[in-house]
């Protein structure tokens, strides 16, 4: 499922939160929470492509079958942030959680949504 402003309008939630990178996403990069190359979801290993896209408003994607995760860096309309990235990518993550655990949720975007930004928030604000 995509991450678009066609999609409960999203795209500008994530934005509002978490303006246009700066402060946030360097702190993001200091904790080392960055986009990994691939992650399992319930066993299965996804690929994790970032790049550009030629559509206006998606973020990013996740395919269950070809198990590939895209986030784009730019899309038609704009570039995307550091720091947005990193929420669509925890985006796409617990859309393929929620379909191994329960599938239902996650057409919920509005929940999926906030569960991106609250993980990124635990990340961004862990102490060891
Ligand atoms: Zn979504």
């Amino acid at each position: 499922m995509g991450l678009g402003a066609d999609d409960n309008g999203a795209e500008v939630h994530a934005g509002d939160t978490f303006g246009s990178g700066g402060e946030f996403s360097k702190t993001l990069w200091r904790c080392k929470v960055t986009i990994p190359k691939s992650v399992k979801i319930g066993g299965k290993r996804y690929k994790v492509c970032v790049s550009k896209t030629n559509e206006m408003y998606t973020l990013g994607e996740i395919d269950y079958d070809k198990r590939v995760i895209n986030i784009y860096t730019k899309t038609k309309a704009r570039k995307i942030p550091k720091s947005e990235q990193q929420v669509v990518f925890w985006h796409e993550v617990v859309h393929g959680i929620l379909e191994e655990i329960k599938p239902k949720l996650s057409k919920d975007e509005q929940f999926v949504q906030g569960m991106a930004e609250h993980l990124v928030d635990v990340f961004k604000s862990a102490r060891f």
